[in-house]
């Protein structure tokens, strides 16, 4: 384990079968050692800044009916809302005191959400805060659409891949659904120099450690410039509500091996670590984590953005408690920094 430990880092790339072994045969020892290694990779590169990203939970409403998702079009139980272009703005308006230079727009894919919209309100953000960064995060839409969100100013887009195996995308998601379709949204994200995420459930249903020895793979050859992965967990209302929470050990186990694969990514410890675990984002930190991203949402839309059952939204989870989140941070030696926390390319 140590070798392949030691030759993951020197050549930032295993085989198939190689990532599988680290999963399978992985123990405590082997998941210090590699933590160990990816934050001090994660500190040559970013040092001990933590970048925060406020995120603004645009929409719940979607036309997608992916199995895992408590916002999914099937889902009755939802209540619905959207927000307008003065909400958006106004989340905007109290993140920005509080120090966030990044402000992430995620939602269901809302046919309300038009190009022209979502154009709009990207330049009402840019106008106004010219300093911040803006990331998206509205699923899949085509290349002409993605063209107009990056010329309009938008900097970054986070689209899951979700797993990089396309029978296991079809056991996660109905038939109308397409691996194909998702893999091109996010080719087509980075041809267009968006700095582009993906990520992946840990422990969604079905997944293996084949399933995750190839998302692994997918992340060293596609090379995003960002990478979010959390616990996968159930959601009352969908078909996955009987299968077991992801764990947070396996989370940060991987959140180490992506660190390794690469130096420069920039890598959440996300509201899914946080919500199963109350020391859930520490522990992503630890294990080579570089991004937390607070909850910004109106009160009443983040109670209505249910991912999952029990979605972590209060305590150091909201961006009103940044100074929580600053505590908990330094409390493990890191440092909440105001800035726009783009990546750092080239290392
Ligand atoms: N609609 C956009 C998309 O599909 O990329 C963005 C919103 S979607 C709700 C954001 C992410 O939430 C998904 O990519 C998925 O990985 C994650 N997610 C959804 N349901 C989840 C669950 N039950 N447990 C953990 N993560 C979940």
């Amino acid at each position: 384990m140590i070798e392949l430990i030691n030759k993951l880092e020197k050549e930032r790339g295993l085989t198939l079968d190689e990532y599988e072994f680290l999963i399978e045969n992985r123990n405590e020892e082997a998941a210090k050692f590699l933590a160990e290694k990816a934050v001090k990779k994660r500190k040559e590169v970013y040092g001990n800044d933590v970048y925060i990203r406020g995120l603004i939970e645009i929409s719940n409403i979607c036309k997608k009916d992916c199995h895992y998702c408590g916002i999914r079009r099937g889902n009755k139980n939802c209540e619905r809302y959207r927000l307008t272009n003065e909400q958006i703005l106004s989340c905007c308006d109290e993140g920005y005191p509080l120090g966030f230079r990044t402000f992430v727009l995620q939602g269901g894919e809302d046919a309300f959400f038009t190009d022209d919209y979502v154009c709009e309100v990207i330049n009402s953000i840019k106008s106004k805060y010219p300093d911040c960064a803006v990331t998206l995060s509205l699923g899949e839409r085509s290349f002409e659409s993605y063209e107009k969100l990056r010329k309009a100013g938008a900097d970054r887009y986070l689209l899951r891949h979700e797993t990089a195996d396309k029978e296991h995308y079809e056991k996660l998601h109905p038939s109308d659904l397409s691996f194909d379709n998702r893999m091109e949204c996010l080719k087509n994200l980075k041809k267009l120099g968006f700095q582009t995420g993906c990520g992946f459930m840990v422990g969604s249903p079905y997944q293996t450690n084949k399933t995750i020895a190839k998302d692994l793979k997918f992340i060293e050859e596609f090379k995003p410039e960002m990478c979010g992965i959390g616990p996968f967990i159930p959601h009352k209302d969908t078909i996955f509500k009987d299968y077991p929470t992801g764990s947070v050990e396996l989370t940060c186990y991987l959140l180490s091996i992506i660190r390794l694969i690469s130096p420069d990514i920039l890598l959440p410890a996300t509201t899914a670590l946080g919500s199963i675990d109350p020391i859930g984002r520490e522990k992503g930190i630890l294990a080579g984590a570089n991004i937390v991203m607070p909850n910004l949402s109106p009160e009443d839309a983040k109670k209505k953005y249910t991912l999952y059952n029990n979605k972590l939204s209060s305590g150091a989870e909201a961006a009103a408690n940044k100074r929580m989140l600053e505590e908990k941070m330094k409390a493990i030696g890191y440092k909440i920094v105001t800035n726009i926390g783009n990546h750092k390319k080239g290392n």
